[in-house]
């Protein structure tokens, strides 16, 4: 709790309203827990059914970590309001990017922002590997843009790396995201814009020479057991198919461009195929 509180200032702000914009692997984890600690959330996704899917999500999440606390779980339900067209980017305190990993289509998502949020909102993107730079190439007030990058599982991952670039973002929009990752229960560490960030640049590695043994022939059981032997609380396999492979993919392109990683040449077949890990029920591991 005191480290908490000596990496974010809650005192600094007081945010009621998040909107989240992308309701995948992370946006929906993002919008169910800011629900659980007491946010008013809307969440925007492409279709009605990639909302349903969010809130079914959600309440199954609400429900694993309350148990039979019928009470909480409502009051959870209730904060979580599905928003197809985006009305809550005009009206929340906090904005969270979430889409698909794509430049062009942030960019289009964040001249609207821009143009439509409040003066004081914190606009944020949930980015694992595009620049903030690049992103807010677009926009009119750069300076308002932050990282707000979390992990997966939302849920069990305290860490909140607060993204921004040196003589860019506003310093006050970097306490002000600070304050936030303290309201919503996360440790939230400042973390320069750069490839891969601080986390991913440790972990990818970790990952990619995973699948790079494994594609030398021993079996992914075997390298998982062999890091979790060793103390990692879950192997390199595993995890690329926890986070995506197509996620994976594309941090270790840019990893392998911009700090010379090694890629390893069968995951981009792997993704081509449709085999992202869990959210497509096949990776590494079969999780149907
Ligand atoms: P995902 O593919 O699971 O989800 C993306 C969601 O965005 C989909 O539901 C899609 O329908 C929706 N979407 C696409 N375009 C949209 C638009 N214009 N408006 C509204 N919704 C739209 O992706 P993900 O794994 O959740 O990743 C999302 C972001 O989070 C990426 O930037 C990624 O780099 C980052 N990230 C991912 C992880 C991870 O472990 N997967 C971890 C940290 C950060």
């Amino acid at each position: 709790q005191n480290r908490l509180k000596a990496l974010g200032d809650k005192s600094l702000f007081s945010p009621k309203h998040v909107h989240v914009i992308g309701g995948g692997v992370m946006g929906g984890d993002i919008a169910a827990w800011c629900a659980m600690q007491g946010f008013k959330v809307t969440i925007q996704d492409l279709s009605q059914d990639a909302l349903g899917r969010v809130v079914g999500r959600a309440v199954k999440g609400f429900k694993r970590r309350y148990r039979k606390d019928k009470f909480r779980i409502m009051n959870a339900q209730d904060n979580l309001i599905p928003d197809l067209h985006g009305h809550g980017i005009s009206k929340a305190d906090v904005i969270i990017e979430a889409i698909f990993e794509n430049l062009e289509a942030k960019q289009t998502i964040f001249k609207d922002v821009e143009a439509k949020a409040k003066p004081d909102a914190i606009i944020a993107t949930n980015t694992s590997s595009i620049t903030l730079n690049e992103i807010a190439e677009v926009m009119k007030q750069p300076e308002r843009l932050v990282g707000l990058h979390f992990f997966n599982p939302v849920f069990k991952m305290p860490l909140l790396e607060i993204i921004y670039t040196p003589d860019k973002t506003d310093p006050k929009v970097i306490e002000l995201a600070q304050s936030f990752g303290a309201h919503i229960g996360k440790l939230p560490l400042p973390v320069k814009s750069s490839p891969g960030f601080l986390i991913n640049r440790i972990l990818m590695p970790y990952i990619l020479e995973g699948v790079t043994i494994h594609q030398e022939g021993v079996p992914a059981a075997v390298v998982d057991k062999v890091a979790v032997d060793y103390g990692m609380p879950m192997g390199p396999l595993e995890l690329a198919d926890t986070v995506g492979l197509d996620i994976c993919l594309h941090v270790g392109k840019i990893l392998a461009d911009k700090v010379g990683v090694t890629l390893p040449n069968t995951l981009d077949s792997e993704v081509e195929s449709g085999r992202l890990g869990k959210k497509s029920g096949q990776g590494f591991y079969n999780w149907k």
